[in-house]
């Protein structure tokens, strides 16, 4: 806390892995000392920089850029890029410290890392957004590598901004090497990438549900957000037998009291993957859905939740309108969407409620199979990406199962993906000695 109390989001995140780890460190001898907690808090390195462009008007703007490296005990440093007006220092370190964990989890050699800029795409002009991102890479560059530091895409970097940092460190070091996942399929990417964190969302919800003899058939589900992960969700939901009946966007969220079909779906990915729009727009071509300006879709009856937004976008309040509805599972798509307040509610209410480092690890589980698939120069079948992406995510509900049910049979999701996480980078740790 004296280091880093002006960082609310890492302390955040930090706190809801300490509530969990440090009662099974106090269990366990082995992790008692040498400092395993404190270590893993501190980041193994940041780094800030200056990314100076030229908008389309002639204008130089000027932006920072950060890559933190957090931990690389199990793997290269892996994790996603962010652009957003509200990065800041705080935000990348809890999503790398978060990362760690899930990385762990997901049973793939990758360590946990996180960048990204306030730059704010929104509104920016395809050649303003190729000219950033190369600036970008400009200096990310020096500090990366297939086995040293391997990015991926976050809010506000999907698969355009993937393509122009992909062939900007490719002219910058002329070497064409896995150096980012989430590429072009032309171009070193790997099916089912685009749909892995949606996907494996609602691949462990479903395991969940099974757990109660429940599925997604017949069930009424609730998503925040439109962007990729929201997009995926709501499709895999609605194959599954759910009615999806809400996405959002920062402005507000839609209810469609038919359901998303694939009809609609393929319309929001046309607002939101080529027109760049809001999804106030689906309401002009689907009249019968409304738009409710400002909120969050929380409030909607629901059996299932899925926020896919963004951190802190569902509170104690709309955690109680949820529980009083009737929801029975909650599965984070996005990373930390539930405030300390919200996950209280669901756990003294005792729903399934899963954390997004375990719930949402399918993204970069997926992406941990193309680091694969770029060694050995190779691209694998929609189909058996797919199948791996189903076991992974029953594999990290199992660790979850094991490490958090209690004598009841009642399983706390986040005390388990949170020590499951914690043993694999602290056994690594402790065999690397005081590094
Ligand atoms: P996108 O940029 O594709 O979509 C983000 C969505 O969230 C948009 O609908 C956006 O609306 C909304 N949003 C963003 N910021 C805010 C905000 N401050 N308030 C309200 N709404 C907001 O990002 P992704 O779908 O890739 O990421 C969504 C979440 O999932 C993030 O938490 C991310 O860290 C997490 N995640 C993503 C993975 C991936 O593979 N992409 C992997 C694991 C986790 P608007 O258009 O108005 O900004």
């Amino acid at each position: 806390a004296k280091r880093n109390g002006h960082e609310p989001e890492f302390m955040q995140a930090v706190m809801e892995v300490a509530e969990t780890v440090i009662p099974f460190i106090e269990q366990n001898k082995k992790y008692q000392n040498k400092m395993l907690l404190e270590r893993m808090v501190e980041p193994e390195r940041v780094i800030m920089f200056r990314v100076t462009w030229i908008d389309d008007a002639g204008n130089t703007q000027v932006n920072r850029g950060y890559r933190i490296q957090m931990n690389s005990a199990i793997g290269p440093y892996k994790g996603g890029i962010r652009f957003h007006p509200s990065v800041n220092l705080s935000i990348l370190k809890f999503l790398a410290f978060e990362q760690t964990f899930k990385n762990s989890l997901t049973t793939l050699p990758m360590g946990g890392g996180k960048g990204g800029s306030d730059f704010d795409p929104k509104g920016k002009s395809d050649i303003e957004i190729m000219k950033f991102c190369q600036a970008f890479m400009t200096e990310l560059s020096k500090h990366i590598g297939a086995d040293t530091d391997v990015p991926a895409g976050d809010i506000g970097v999907g698969g355009r901004e993937v393509g122009y940092m992909f062939g900007q460190y490719k002219r910058l070091r002329n070497e064409f090497t896995g150096v980012l996942t989430g590429k072009g399929i032309t171009f070193g990417g790997s099916l089912i990438r685009p749909e892995a964190t949606g996907y494996g969302d609602v691949y462990f919800a479903q395991n969940m549900l099974a757990t109660k003899g429940q599925s997604f058939d017949g069930k009424t589900v609730v998503v925040s957000g439109s962007g990729n992960v929201a997009q995926y969700a709501i499709q895999k939901a609605t194959e599954l037998g759910g009615k999806v009946v809400t996405a959002s966007d920062s402005s507000g969220y839609i209810y469609d009291a038919d359901g998303i079909s694939a009809e609609k779906l393929a319309y929001i990915m046309e607002i939101k993957n080529v027109n760049y729009g809001r999804i106030s727009d689906y309401v002009a071509k689907y009249p019968s859905a409304k738009f409710v300006a400002g909120k969050r879709p929380w409030e909607v009856k629901c059996d299932i939740a899925l926020p896919c937004a963004t951190q802190n976008e569902l509170n104690g309040d709309e955690a109680k309108a949820l529980i009083a509805n009737g929801c029975i599972c909650v599965a984070e798509g996005a990373n930390m969407p539930s405030t300390p307040e919200a996950v209280t509610e669901f756990l003294n209410a005792k729903i399934l409620f899963a954390p997004g480092k375990a719930s949402n690890a399918g993204g970069v589980a997926t992406s941990g199979l193309e680091m694969s698939q770029n060694s050995l120069r190779l691209s694998w079948t929609s189909e058996e990406v797919d199948q791996r992406l189903k076991n992974i995510m029953a594999n990290i509900h199992e660790a979850c199962v094991k490490y958090g049910t209690d004598a009841t049979g009642y399983t706390d999701y986040v005390k388990g993906a949170n020590i499951a996480g914690f043993v694999k980078v602290a056994d690594a740790m402790l065999a690397q000695g005081i590094v």
